[in-house]
């Protein structure tokens, strides 16, 4: 059993077929844990060998998984999600411990992902299929059918949910999967797969792989797998997302985010300041769905102050966890730097921020004077940084908002339906957040954003996922001579 990292940095293991495999091919990736730097394991990143024998397995267990009716196939998840529940507070601890966000955070983020099992637990009632009788006598309907061997690969930012998002769906689907988690976080997908085993599901089902670029590559060009989901980054998403398509597989590849925040003069003052902090600096704004600009229409300098006040109670190492690495946390850092310099206004400055001794911390940051084209204003920090921005009008604000590359996510704050509707129609993004900062949308609706943050036709999870997970076959049936109505007939 693959337990809490410990500080005897162990290998963490590979997981294909049921069983856990020490890693040894390749140089060793250190990993630390970003709370206090200390060093948790080492992984060993999957090659030819490892891939090789990943992808046999799988294959091997769809032979039988793929024709297991669905209704039998969702049974595992089932017993996966309460075993994922009663032990959510180790898996909490895990997830912390590897990536530096606060348990409480990283217990959110676990039950977010639980809620994709729950939805793949209902396939059966949301996905029969439709049978018409096109002509006297004759039925046309239609079946779906698993693609085979699928691979995902997933970000540091949610060790848990990120994977949930993808393996849950694939596997009710019928296929057998191979996770790529990222080198950073390593430990808690493989705790994942070994209470699905513990579930029930059959060995070879759902594979771990450790590894970096070179596993992902050699995941992306072999024959024997299908189809591949991405999350991370923007350059990573799009060069995955060529290759996958290029060797022939259907790929979805979700990307990088720079999301926008409107907040207009009527908006509530305690409401807003909250909800806009909260988005910011929630997992130390290491998040897809982080508000890292807010665009001030008018006068809202009270609005302004009270995020500062807000901002300014989070106390960094207990309320806000750490960046990933050292060099996420310089990265940020100059950013915060250069801002500086170029003249822009620091409303709170998060630089030297204390959490746990040798932890990577930055504490809550608010940049004001921040100008449309400014790298703040344009580039993903992916830290808890917020940048203000001010203009007279909703239009401005929208325009700024629609020239952004990204498109994942945009929200307004406003306590007028008409302004909220404007906006809802006009911001270039898939998701779209009144009066909400992270609007995640919970299930059954689907996550998925608009432009650079997606690489792929429809969204990762809902109703989209299965069309991604499945082909389908189109049956036109006739048994009897039957009346001859028609050219059917
Ligand atoms: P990343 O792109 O560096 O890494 C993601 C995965 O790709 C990892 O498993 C990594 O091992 C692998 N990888 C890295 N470089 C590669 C390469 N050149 N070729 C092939 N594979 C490679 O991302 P990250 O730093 O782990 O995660 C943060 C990023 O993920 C942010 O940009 C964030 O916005 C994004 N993200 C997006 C969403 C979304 O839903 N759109 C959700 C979570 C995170």
């Amino acid at each position: 059993m693959t337990t809490l990292p410990s500080k005897s940095a162990s290998t963490v293991p590979h997981f294909i077929a049921g069983r856990s495999i020490s890693g040894s091919s390749g140089d060793a990736i250190p990993v630390t844990s970003p709370l206090d730097g200390s060093p948790i394991g080492n992984v060993h990143p999957a090659g030819k060998i490892e891939i090789e024998e990943a992808v046999k397995d799988a294959q091997k267990a769809f032979e039988t998984w793929g024709c297991t009716p669905i209704k039998e196939r969702v049974q595992p998840l089932f017993r996966f999600k309460q075993l994922a529940e009663e032990n959510i507070a180790e898996l909490s601890k895990m997830v912390s411990w590897e990536n530096g966000k606060t348990e409480a955070e990283a217990e959110g983020g676990i039950r977010k992902g639980l809620e994709v099992v729950e939805y793949a637990c209902s396939l059966p009632q949301l996905i029969p299929g439709q049978l018409l009788e096109v002509s006297s006598g004759v039925d046309c309907y239609e079946r779906r059918f698993p693609l085979g061997v699928v691979a995902g690969i997933t970000p540091f930012n949610f060790p848990a949910m990120v994977p949930l998002w993808m393996f849950p769906l694939a596997i009710a689907c019928g296929n057998t999967f191979i996770l790529k988690p990222s080198e950073q976080v390593p430990f808690t997908p493989v705790r994942l797969a070994e209470l699905f085993h513990d579930a029930g599901l059959p060995d070879g089902v759902f594979n771990v792989i450790q590894g970096n670029r070179g596993t992902v590559e050699g995941l992306l060009d072999h024959p024997g797998i299908q189809a591949a989901t991405f999350v991370g980054s923007t350059a990573v998403a799009r060069q995955v997302y060529h290759r996958g398509i290029a060797a022939g597989k259907r790929v979805l590849a979700l990307g990088g985010a720079k999301n926008h925040l409107v907040v207009i003069p009527d908006a509530d003052v305690e409401i807003t300041a909250k909800n806009v902090v909260n988005s910011a600096m929630g997992c130390a704004g290491q998040r897809c769905m982080a508000a890292s600009v807010v665009i001030l229409v008018g006068s809202c300098d009270h609005i302004l102050q009270a995020m500062v006040t807000q901002a300014a109670k989070i106390r960094t190492g207990e309320d806000m966890g750490a960046m990933i690495s050292v060099s996420a946390r310089d990265r940020v850092i100059s950013y915060i730097d250069r801002a500086q310099k170029r003249g822009a206004k620091l409303l709170l400055d998060g630089r030297g921020a204390k959490g746990r001794e040798n932890g990577y911390y930055v504490g809550p940051t608010i940049i004001d004077g921040i100008q449309p084209g400014d790298e703040c204003a344009c580039d993903e920090i992916f830290g808890p940084v917020l940048s203000v921005l001010r203009v007279d009008t909703l239009d401005e604000a929208l325009a700024i908002e629609q020239q952004s590359p990204y498109g994942n996510a945009a929200s307004i704050y406003t306590s007028d339906g008409g302004t909220a509707v404007y906006f809802e129609e006009r911001a270039h993004a898939g998701m779209i957040g009144v009066n909400i900062g992270v609007p995640v949308p919970r299930e059954p609706f689907a996550f998925g954003g608009w432009n650079e943050s997606k690489f792929g036709v429809g969204d990762i999870t809902g109703r989209d996922a299965v069309g991604f997970w499945t082909k389908t076959k189109k049956i036109t049936k006739k048994w009897s001579a039957g009346a001859g109505r028609n050219w059917m007939s």
